[in-house]
């Protein structure tokens, strides 16, 4: 993944941020533009970071690797699921990865995945049912899955693609419940396998640069964070809506992001949720999983977390950050594409607002080349399996909170992760 080059990002022109000056913390005396590439000095502002035993023990830089892989170096991916997600996203997304290719595919309907394999240049024998297993374990192609099939069926194929000799990649929400969690988390361990949470947020490069501004404590302090991902739901047949195939409803679908986002952000675990669901009466589509859910998170360095996530609502995905000497907005947080970052702070006594302008990635490309990476050089991915299943502590926190009408505590060390994508 390209780096955000941090002095670049903070005081070129050519990101957009040239004469950003929070309150004395670049520094009136900056001067803007492409012609500032000398030193100069960062003096923290606001008040301390947040204590260190606090933080997740993530943020080690990956190894640069700009050059595409050739084909015979690339990890080799088998899909599993060609359903929407598959189709319109991770395909397409091969072409733009330098480090891994299309190995074979898994599915349930073998015209489609024929056709696929066709229009995707794999063999006609790298196609596979549900039930193939044995043969996937003796194509040495393979090196790893995706797995891209309703969250019910994560833990099966992962226990399944471990004892195969495969890594897996899996898509989020990692499972059901914190339980299946650990035991994804536990077969791949016993396998010596990799298991890496698809969470494309972590490594585009819009939210990144949020998390990096955050860090850089260029905000202040971050005292708040409101989080907001909904959108309508169509078929009231498909599997997000039936329980024993998704888990739940918004929450795990869409409210995650926001739970994983403000993790990423703040560096840090929740010890407190409250959460409260609404379903329209009469409603079927929610006969089973919830429509909207408002939850608040509260983080230890003392930042709130706002959230919302919904199945009635006209599409909207946002993040923003409050410090006590500015905030950023990023609009599209959790959208595939178009993802917008302001930032706002003080000049002294001027109001500033700026928009880099970073250049986008397909972030699928990006989270594969990141686990192609961690295969090769045999390290532990960036988001691991124990970050998935802190999400899950939390959704199900969160869920205790809805029933029961009160917050819930949460005591649980932060995810062990690997070296940050770069
Ligand atoms: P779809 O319903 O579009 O596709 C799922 C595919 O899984 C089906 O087409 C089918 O493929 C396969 N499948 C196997 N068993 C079943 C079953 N019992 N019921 C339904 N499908 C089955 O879902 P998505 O592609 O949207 O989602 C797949 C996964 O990806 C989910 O975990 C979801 O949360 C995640 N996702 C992640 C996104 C992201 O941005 N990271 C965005 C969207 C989804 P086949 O016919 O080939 O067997």
């Amino acid at each position: 993944m390209t780096p955000i080059p941090r002095r670049q990002f903070l005081f070129t022109g050519a990101v957009g941020l040239a004469g950003l000056a929070f309150s004395g913390r670049l520094g009136a005396a900056t001067p803007p533009g492409p012609s500032d590439i000398g030193p100069v000095p960062l003096t923290p502002v606001g008040p301390p970071p947040v204590p260190v035993a606090a933080k997740a023990s993530a943020d080690v830089a990956d190894v640069p690797s700009p050059a595409a892989w050739p084909a015979e170096k690339r990890i080799g991916f088998a899909i599993v699921g060609l359903g929407g997600l598959a189709h319109d996203q991770l395909l397409p997304a091969f072409s733009l990865s330098k480090r891994a290719r299309i190995a074979g595919l898994v599915s349930g309907s073998p015209e489609k995945a024929s056709a696929v394999a066709g229009q995707y240049g794999v063999k006609q024998d790298s196609v596979y049912g549900y039930d193939e297993w044995e043969r996937i374990a003796q194509n040495p192609d393979i090196d790893a899955v995706y797995l891209a099939v309703p969250n019910s069926l994560h833990a099966q194929y992962t226990f399944l693609a471990a004892k195969a000799g495969k890594h897996v990649l899996c898509e989020k929400p990692m499972a059901t419940s914190a339980i299946e969690a650990q035991q994804m988390i536990d077969a791949c361990a016993q396998a010596s396998r990799k298991l890496m949470v698809a969470y494309r947020c972590q490594y585009e490069v819009f939210n990144r640069a949020l998390i990096d501004l955050v860090r850089q404590n260029l905000l202040g302090q971050v005292g708040l964070i409101e989080a907001c991902n909904v959108q309508s739901i169509g078929n009231p047949l498909q599997w997000r809506l039936k329980k024993a195939l998704s888990g739940g409803g918004s929450l795990p679908d869409l409210g995650l992001y926001c739970v994983n986002s403000a993790r990423a952000v703040l560096g840090e675990e929740p010890f407190e949720v409250s959460a409260r669901v609404w379903n329209p009466p009469n409603d079927p589509r929610f006969s089973e999983v919830e429509d909207t859910m408002a939850f608040t998170l509260r983080f230890p360095g003392g930042a709130l977390v706002n959230c919302s996530s919904s199945y009635s609502l006209h599409r909207s995905q946002s993040l923003r950050v409050y410090g006590t000497q500015g905030w950023a907005e990023l609009e599209n947080a959790f959208a595939y594409r178009g993802p917008r970052l302001i930032v706002h702070g003080k000049d002294g006594t001027k109001e500033i607002t700026t928009e880099p302008t970073l250049e986008f990635q397909n972030p699928f490309a990006l989270e594969l080349d990141h686990f192609a990476s961690c295969i090769v050089r045999d390290v532990k991915p960036y988001t691991p399996g124990e970050e998935g299943l802190q999400d899950h502590r939390i959704m199900e926190a969160l869920y205790q909170s809805a029933r029961m009408g009160r917050t819930a505590a949460l005591a649980f060390p932060p995810a062990t992760r690997g070296p940050a994508p770069i």
